[in-house]
């Protein structure tokens, strides 16, 4: 079985921890290779280790990375309201709670998480933040679109369980599960999140390549969405995306999207086309959002304007 624990380097000097999850969907092992990664080059690569405070990586979902797919008896991102024990993933879940909460109790100082993920379709890397001003300040670091209002669409994600906790989180969409970046980019916002929050030097050497990596991957793409809409999937999954839809690309009112058991399943509204199903697995057929204006990162004043922008 693959390792809960992908390693832990600290440094000397106390200060945040930061925790780095990978693997959370079994079909997206990306993530769990970009935190191996960045623990090698902390060890091995003589450019430094952490300047303060700890980075702890883990795996999520071990038995479905093991073959491969998504989950196997429940979607383990969708669970964390729901202790159920006596299955894969109720075990699963358990054991990343203890280790959670140890890791909470053993932390001087704040403690942050990176949920790193992959899309089934076409995307460039985009930031997934919860409505909570710490959750903004530290994925806010990221030059990639935000995608705020997920937590209102689905439920029983891993970030609103620990948003409800007090942790301060971002999840991270590092682009299609078997993208050729998408284990770089998972790297570089793992690099830069750890950098914003102070455990690495701040004239570190690997984070100006991560930051223009992303930079250049997310150009064209809007800065902020607000997801206004999800298309839900039933268990018997007869869903059919059309070929072709990447996340982010404009749709109109009306336009057809998938079939469902020969009828066809139109946009309900104009807007940006966000995280189409393209796998045999999932409950989300695609989701819907709104571009909507932030301010800057400076001040810790990250709200939505009411101003829109017209789709
Ligand atoms: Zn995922």
């Amino acid at each position: 079985m693959i390792e809960r624990l992908l390693g832990t380097v600290e440094a000397p000097r106390e200060g945040p921890t930061v925790v780095g999850l990978g693997g959370l969907h079994g079909n997206e092992p990306a993530g769990v290779r970009a935190l191996e990664a960045v623990l090698s080059e902390l060890r091995h690569s003589g450019r430094g280790g952490l300047s303060r405070g700890r980075f702890i990586a883990l795996t999520g979902n071990r038995p479905a990375l093991e073959e491969n797919v998504r989950f196997l008896e429940r979607d383990l991102n969708r669970i964390w309201f729901d202790p159920e024990v006596a299955d894969t993933e109720g075990r699963e879940q358990a054991e990343l709670l203890e280790i959670l909460d140890e890791i909470r109790a053993r932390s001087s100082g704040p403690v942050y998480i990176i949920d790193l993920h992959t899309t089934s379709g076409n995307a460039p890397p985009f930031a997934v933040i919860g409505d909570t001003l710490g959750n903004r300040r530290f994925g806010g670091v990221l030059p990639v679109p935000l995608v705020l209002g997920l937590s209102d669409q689905i439920q029983g994600t891993l970030l609103e369980y620990l948003d409800r906790q007090g942790w301060v989180s971002v999840g991270f969409e590092s682009g299609s599960h078997l993208g050729a970046d998408s284990i770089v980019m998972a790297s570089s916002a793992v690099w830069l999140l750890i950098h914003s929050i102070g455990l690495l030097e701040s004239d570190d050497p690997r984070v100006p390549g991560a930051r223009t990596a992303l930079t250049l991957a997310a150009d064209g793409f809007p800065r902020a969405v607000e997801v206004f809409h999800r298309h839900p999937v039933g268990p018997e999954h007869s869903f059919r995306m059309l070929p072709g839809f990447r996340s982010f690309q404009s749709v109109r009112k009306g336009e057809l999207l998938a079939k469902e058991r020969d009828v066809e399943v139109r946009a309900p509204e104009a807007g940006r086309l966000l995280m189409p199903l393209y796998q045999p697995r999932g409950g989300d057929g695609f989701f819907l959002a709104r571009v909507v204006q932030i301010e800057p990162v400076i001040e810790g004043t990250l709200e939505p304007s009411t101003e829109r922008s017209r789709e």
